[in-house]
């Protein structure tokens, strides 16, 4: 009998070779099989038919952790291309995969969400994004907070301020935990222009109770919030405190000078009521030499041919046009102001002036320009150094 056994030993190990092998050419054919259809979607992909690389794509049968992450891909793809239904197709098919590790189905939700988001569907956007939340831990395919800031994203289109809040305050606690790996969000300047946003809406009902309580977290949130001083300021303003109004305005003004275009009507109104046109262009001329802001500029010689000239003034003209290189809108403003306004700057002297301004303004301006790209240079050149086209240059 052992002997048999001994006999049979070489057949029962031939047979199995045989069936390992088998199996072998077998994967071998499968995984043949499934590159060619890799392969065939792709090729759709580059020679411009995405319908016919989604047909592929979709029916592709076996999908793993690798090839799941080029269907990832492939989805936010068509998105980012502006392809808002097809990235959904993509992503809805892989979340309906039975063989996809959770935390990857969880990535492909994220990617519907914002696929949601792009087909402004903002109300399926957010439950899926807070189904996520609920349920998902940061991991190396997804982040809590990348989820917390596309919630965010979305209660700024509903102007849902609170929950806006609340999404930066979870952006916050999870990339905190998570080693900030997401990129960051001014949180605290966010926050500020949220609360400022509920103050007014609380002020268009009248609610000063709750303004009061409103300011005074965007105070403790973030206190150089120019948006605070210019809130407070208009608060004052409609109440015709204008000493208080003007203080505000000017204190936002000083911290930020680009507010000057949006505060300046309410500033100089403010002055006017006080009697403080003096001081106001005091203050603007202080800080136009530390800004050399155009709009500060342009704005004291508005309130100068407005309300009276001064010395001060003339002699920040005389300087600003021999010295400085103005913009042309600045140049004729002021040329404006020396020929019917100025008392302190004679014509001749004026005509100098404004010759030397032009002669500054001119000297950076380039001659010439590419027909064919816009490109500006100083020289006419024979070829354009951008686009390579040759005789297109002109005179600008
Ligand atoms: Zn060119």
């Amino acid at each position: 009998m052992v002997e048999i056994l001994l006999l049979l030993l070489p057949l029962v190990f031939f047979l199995g070779w045989r069936a390992s092998r088998r199996k072998l050419i077998k994967n071998q054919r499968k995984q043949q099989q499934l590159s060619g259809h890799f392969v065939k979607g792709v090729n759709f992909l580059l020679s411009e038919e995405p319908d016919k690389a989604l047909e592929v794509f979709l029916n592709y049968p076996d999908i793993d952790e690798y090839t799941a992450e080029t269907f990832q891909l492939l989805g936010d793809s068509f998105r980012n291309r502006g392809e808002v239904d097809r990235a959904l197709r993509v992503h809805q098919n892989l979340i309906a995969r039975t063989n996809l590790k959770p935390q990857q189905k969880q990535k492909a939700m994220f990617s519907l969400g914002e696929d949601f988001y792009a087909a402004g569907m903002l109300d399926r956007a957010e439950g899926v994004f807070q189904e996520l939340l609920s349920n998902t831990q940061s991991n190396k395919y997804i982040s809590k907070a990348s989820v917390c800031s596309s919630l965010r994203t979305i209660y700024e289109q509903t102007q849902e301020w609170q929950k806006a809040i609340d999404a930066v305050s979870c952006y916050d606690k999870s990339n905190k935990k998570n080693g900030g790996s997401v990129p960051k969000l001014n949180s605290k300047s966010l926050v500020a222009h949220y609360y400022c946003e509920l103050a007014e809406e609380a002020l268009q009902l009248g609610k000063l109770n709750e303004v009061d309580d409103l300011l005074a977290k965007v105070k403790s949130t973030y206190k150089q919030s120019t948006r605070l001083m210019t809130l407070q300021g208009d608060i004052e303003f409609h109440q015709k405190k204008y000493k208080p109004a003007l203080k505000k305005y000017l204190q936002a003004i000083k911290q930020d000078s680009r507010l000057l275009s949006m505060l300046c009507d309410k500033t100089e109104q403010s002055a006017v009521a006080l009697n403080e046109i003096n001081g106001l262009q005091k203050d603007l001329l202080s800080l136009y030499k530390k800004s050399k802001n155009k709009t500060i500029f342009e704005t004291i010689i508005t309130l100068a041919k407005k309300y009276g000239n001064s010395e001060a003034v003339d002699s920040l003209i005389e300087s600003e046009l021999a010295t400085e290189k103005l913009n042309i809108e600045s140049i004729y403003k002021t040329s404006e102001y020396i020929k019917s306004y100025s008392e302190g700057i004679e014509a001749e002297q004026g005509l100098d002036l404004l010759n030397k301004s032009l002669s500054n303004y001119l000297k950076g301006v380039p001659a010439f320009n590419c027909g064919h790209c816009g490109y500006k240079m100083h020289d006419y050149l024979w070829r354009c150094p951008a686009c390579q086209q040759w005789d297109t240059i002109d005179h600008a």
